[in-house]
């Protein structure tokens, strides 16, 4: 993988025609480089002996889950040398979203995937230079954000991946062209308060407001959350900036002392009656084009989980082009949206030949075929798998793409779905099993009191920010003779608690940075289920969903719903 920081936009543009004019030997080359590289690897040993040649790979060694490889990964994690998956010394983990055994995946990793982040978004932003006009001479208002890092029993630490290129020299070090020009200072980006930071983020963006030309974050959910703290804070930030002081309660120094620079110490009385005159419309309606008058593009990923934001950003947007450029995974980048100003709907992605190598497995038909990037076919849906430079090798992802074009020899990707997934607000991804050991365990707080449960299914409700989880119960006495059911608020609680507890670190991380709100519990009158199955066009196989998705079955619940009970409400309240 080169690096291309250096570049001038037509060499960067010759760059990405190779990758994608060559796939094939592109992917071959790297294929060899990683089966020589790692042929004295425990694991490969295992199953190639020593051999590098593909037909080999293709035919000894097997198609892994995590929890396959789990086993090799945790001795690495508990300090046995990296040499036992890895040639290239593994430098730290990444904490993926998504549970093994009840605790989560972490993945192996080092600066060949930073290199690998580094290189994706050089090529980005030349796409962007090339269909966006005059970004080239402001600033990005980009809510980047690190998350606190903890160590593996080995010494190495463990963070998100997204957090790990932030404070790594790759980004401190990045180049000083309008790519990576940013409102913000990056102690901003590196602060560990998520609140003070968003705050700050929001100080310099409204402070610099004429310069700058495109906002974003790397999901939509964060978006859509810096937009919440707008609302909530804007009086504040106008006082601010009226004075030319910050609010005494952002108290960390590296914020502090970069956004007091940005300040300057100088009252801005007229920039601040301006922001007032504009957030005390009624309508906020596009106020994002108004706040930020020459921003030209958004840019956040808004495929997959994320796409259910994509409503809340056309309000705030307008018309602005929603850009979605990115698509990548703790385990690797995969490529690239090389059309960033097409619709929503039509987003795809280029997979990169020279990031990892990647197989495919045909959702369809099941003749045990494992397709090369170069072979997958227009039109056909695939689960990903992954064979990295850095210990993991043809690792299923969980995701099933699409075929939806060429661009050149290179397949573009519509992501599909992520596999078992039912819950997602923000990074989090809760599959069902995780959802139903969670209503096990409230079950059991349940099982106290003289109600039991009938049926459950969830909703991933986001229409307030913070988005949270709704667990909707149906339940009943466990004596028929009782009259009325006695919803003991003190019990549901504890059962909202419990879910919570059972839930993921993803889920919990989500909740302590304040992405994701408080878990509900909907209970709802006796026989809505069976409401919900009349819904259902074969009822003689109808099984209660997991997660709802359909607007009519939703109404159903929520027509039903007699009491709810959350953490976050002072208190529930019984209808
Ligand atoms: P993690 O390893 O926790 O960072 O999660 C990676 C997963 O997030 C991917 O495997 C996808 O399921 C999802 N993801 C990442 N980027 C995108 C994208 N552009 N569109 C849809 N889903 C995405």
């Amino acid at each position: 993988m080169s690096i291309i920081s250096d570049f001038n936009e037509k060499e960067k543009g010759k760059v990405l025609e190779n990758l994608t004019c060559n796939v094939e030997q592109i992917q071959d080359d790297l294929l060899k480089e990683i089966l020589t590289l790692n042929a004295e690897t425990e694991y490969l040993q295992n199953f190639l002996h020593g051999s590098s040649a593909k037909e080999l790979f293709k035919k000894k060694l097997p198609i892994v889950t995590y929890e396959d490889v789990k086993p090799y990964i945790d001795r690495v994690v508990n300090g046995e040398p990296t040499n036992i998956i890895s040639a290239i010394p593994i430098t730290n983990f990444f904490l993926s979203s998504g549970t093994s055994g009840g605790a989560n995946k972490m993945i192996p990793s080092n600066n060949k995937y930073l290199e690998g982040y580094a290189f994706i978004n050089d090529i980005i932003m030349h796409v962007i230079n090339k269909h966006a006009k005059a970004v080239e001479k402001g600033k990005g208002m980009l809510f980047f954000l690190t998350y606190l890092e903890s160590k593996a029993p080995c010494g190495l630490p463990i963070a998100a991946a997204t957090s790990w290129y932030l404070k790594s020299d790759y980004f401190k070090n990045r180049s000083s062209n309008w790519y990576y020009t940013y409102s913000s200072p990056d102690e901003v980006m590196l602060g560990s308060d998520t609140k003070q930071n968003l705050y700050c983020h929001l100080l310099c963006g409204l402070v610099q407001r004429d310069e700058v030309v495109r906002i974003g974050s790397i999901f939509a959910s964060g978006l859509v959350r810096a937009i919440k703290v707008l609302e909530d804070s804007w009086k504040e930030l106008c006082s601010n900036i009226q004075s030319g002081s910050l609010s005494e309660w952002i108290t960390d120094s590296g914020c502090r002392n970069s956004v007091f620079m940005v300040l300057g110490g100088q009252p801005r009385p007229e920039l601040s009656d301006k922001i007032e005159t504009i957030c005390s419309q009624k309508s906020w309606k596009g106020i994002l084009t108004i706040l930020w008058p020459q921003v030209k593009y958004i840019d956040a990923i808004l495929t997959g989980s994320m796409a259910k934001y994509v409503p809340t950003l056309k309000y705030y947007c307008s018309d602005l082009p929603l850009v979605s450029t990115l698509y990548a995974s703790s385990e690797t980048i995969f490529g690239l949206n090389i059309d960033p100003l097409c619709k929503p709907e039509d987003i795809s992605y280029t997979l990169m030949p020279n990031l990892s190598y990647f197989e495919f497995i045909p959702m369809e038909g099941d003749n045990g075929d494992v397709l090369d990037l170069e072979d997958v076919k227009l039109g056909c849906s695939y689960q990903l798998l992954v064979t990295n430079l850095w210990g993991l090798y043809r690792m299923r992802i969980g995701d099933v793409v699409e075929v939806t074009g060429f661009h050149n020899k290179a397949p573009q990707f519509r992501f599909v779905r992520r596999e078992k997934v039912v819950l997602s607000i923000d990074t989090d991804k809760t599959n069902e099993e995780d959802l139903f050991k969670a209503v096990n365990r409230a079950n059991l707080v349940l099982d106290s009191s003289d109600l039991m449960l009938v049926d459950f299914t969830s909703y991933a409700d986001i229409s307030s920010s913070p988005g949270h989880y709704v667990v909707y119960w149906e339940v009943k006495a466990k004596n028929e003779d009782s009259k009325g059911l006695n919803f003991n608020e003190k019990t549901f609680l504890e059962c909202c608690s419990a879910m919570e507890d059972s839930l993921d670190e993803e889920y919990k991380y989500g909740r302590c940075h304040g992405s994701i709100g408080p878990l509900e519990i909907g209970v709802v009158n006796d026989g809505t289920f069976d409401a919900l199955m009349d819904l259902s066009t074969s009822k003689a196989q109808y099984k209660t969903p997991t997660c709802i998705t359909s607007e009519k079955a939703l109404q159903v619940l929520e027509t039903n719903v007699v009491a709810r009970f959350s953490n976050a409400l002072s208190e529930s309240h019984v209808a």
